[in-house]
């Protein structure tokens, strides 16, 4: 396998080989840790998203018709490689988004999860059959792939995000072109060829790099009949709309405002362990990062000042440090916007307890010198009308926000415009199963700071963090994926009754 550290130029991958595309556009790879470019990639145009889904459309007859567990046994191959190669994969995702290295395993690791779970896709399509709906007549419903479709994916799960999809989708029968980010595109091309080691046919699975040229293409391709998204809630708000009013089935997955509810009960400890590392972990860049802490009555006298000393010793090092609690943010411009609203909250009003402006890039190790470096920041006495409460920061800047009661905190997460995930901290059974059914978010953590659902469950949030009915991966993945077709039959001796002209009812 040809590993991202030999190519200076990331491109397309299409029918079963790398290709320069006739793209001219290029936009540079940075290593985050050191602030240094590190490669280019070739940003795709409509022609390459032409060639990408004619190889899908081409492929998808043949792949289509194969015995799903057949198709389970290219899958069983290609989980085979991946678990093989998943500290080659992890290395390549810390080197271009910068998270630490044992983060990106455990990114490698959940993205595994659903190959594993779209191994079982001969049993997810097993249909539905009614004998005898009415006399001699039977009916049974099963499921068929769509044809192509295609995945446009975020910078901060290069390898976990398009996993939520393909595999589910590849399973199912369907053709893919995965759109991954430009910012670390180099894993798509690694899993590529691990698809093509593993056995699958080519075209079944293509990749196309780009930005927003790339993606219009495939929004209003005829050929592609779904499509899957994940990033910002303006990008999904666009892809939703503008693949409807291509015909096309769309989820589009947006971005988050996570809470965490502390009850006056719950373990302090705890607590604050769960918010240092789902406030700065992989440096606020996960959809499900918390980035805002609810704390309830008396418990933030408590609790404020051991997230201050836990916030103020967080290791900030190099992702390739075993000891690394926080990497760097993933560029220069991400670095700027969140600095930005940091100025913001302190503008605002807002009491700024600890400062990751402060921290200089050389403290992370050798070379980081021109990193993208901060440290974690906390903000207390944050309130709802502020921009730093209302808008998605996605990065290590974490904002407590005091309320009287349980009542308090769910109305005010119930008023956020987003619904991605939420948790609630406190050792009383009847408040978490009251919190669990009143929160209008869609994955609910008690205890459980990152509520991430396994493979089998579906990943997706409420109101502005998903637009479409289905949630990822899951047997809502499944659905997603396939359209049902319902077939009634009979055999009889001799079908000669005459014409019927009244709705058919079981006799
Ligand atoms: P982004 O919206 O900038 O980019 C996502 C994808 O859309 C990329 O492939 C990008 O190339 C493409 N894109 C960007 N601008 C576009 C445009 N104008 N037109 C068409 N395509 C465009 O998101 P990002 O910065 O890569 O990722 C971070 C965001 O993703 C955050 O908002 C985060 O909350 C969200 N996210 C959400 C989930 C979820 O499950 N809800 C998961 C991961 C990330």
């Amino acid at each position: 396998m040809t590993l991202y550290t030999d190519s200076t130029e990331v491109a397309q991958y299409i029918q079963g080989a790398r290709s320069a595309g006739s793209s001219t556009r290029t936009q540079a790879v940075y290593n985050p840790a050191t602030g240094a470019v590190a490669r280019h990639v070739r940003l795709g145009n409509a022609a390459d998203v032409d060639a990408a889904v004619a190889s899908a459309q081409a492929a998808f007859p043949a792949w289509s018709d194969t015995p799903p567990i057949r198709r389970a046994r290219v899958m069983f191959k290609f989980l085979e490689l991946l678990n093989a190669h998943k500290d080659e994969l992890a290395r390549v995702i810390t080197a271009e988004h910068g998270k630490v290295f044992t983060d990106a395993q455990g990114e490698v690791a959940r993205g595994i999860d659903i190959v594993e779970f779209a191994c079982g896709i001969s049993q997810l399509l097993k249909g539905d059959f009614t004998d005898q709906v009415s006399t001699g007549i039977d009916n049974w419903t099963l499921r068929q792939p769509l044809g192509v479709v295609a995945g446009i994916t975020p910078f901060n799960f290069p390898v976990m995000v398009p996993m939520w999809m393909f595999p589910v989708a590849i399973a199912a029968g369907n053709t893919f072109v995965l759109k991954p980010s430009p910012l670390d595109p180099s894993p798509s091309l690694m899993i590529a060829e691990l698809f093509k080691k593993a056995g699958l046919p080519d075209g079944v699975f293509n990749v196309v790099q780009g930005d927003k040229e790339a993606v219009d293409a495939l929004l209003v391709h005829p050929d592609v009949k779904a499509v899957s998204f994940v990033g910002s809630t303006p990008i999904a708000n666009h892809i939703y709309e503008t693949g409807a009013h291509h015909g096309k089935r769309v989820q589009a997955l947006g971005g988050a405002k996570n809470h965490m509810v502390v009850m006056p009960d719950a373990d302090i400890d705890q607590a604050v362990d769960a918010l240092i590392g789902a406030g700065y972990g992989s440096a606020g860049e996960r959809c499900m990062a918390i980035s805002v802490a609810v704390l309830v009555g008396d418990v933030a006298e408590r609790l404020i000042p051991k997230l201050l000393a836990r916030t103020k010793t967080l290791k900030v090092l190099d992702g390739m440090n075993l000891a690394a609690e926080m990497g760097p943010i993933v560029t220069q411009l991400a670095h700027d916007r969140i600095t930005g609203y940091i100025a913001q909250g302190v503008k605002e009003g807002a009491t700024l307890l600890h400062d990751g402006r402060d921290f200089n890039g050389a403290a992370a190790g050798a070379g980081c010198d021109n990193g993208f470096w901060m440290g974690g920041t906390l903000f207390d006495n944050v309130t709802p009308e502020m921009r730093i409460y209302k808008e998605e920061i996605f990065g290590p800047v974490l904002s407590c926000v005091r309320v009287a009661d349980l009542a308090q905190a769910v109305d005010l997460i119930n008023a956020h415009e987003f619904g991605n995930g939420v948790s609630c901290f406190t050792r009383d059974g009847n408040v978490a199963r009251e919190f669990s059914r009143r929160i209008q978010v869609g994955m609910v953590g008690i205890n459980v700071p990152i509520p991430v659902p396994m493979a089998w469950h579906g990943f997706g949030g409420w109101k502005k963090s998903l637009f479409g009915d289905m949630h990822a991966y899951g047997e809502e993945g499944v659905r997603f994926y396939t359209k049902q077709k319902s077939i009634m039959q009979r055999w009889p001796e001799s079908i000669g009754k005459g014409a019927e002209f009244v709705m058919p009812t079981a006799k």
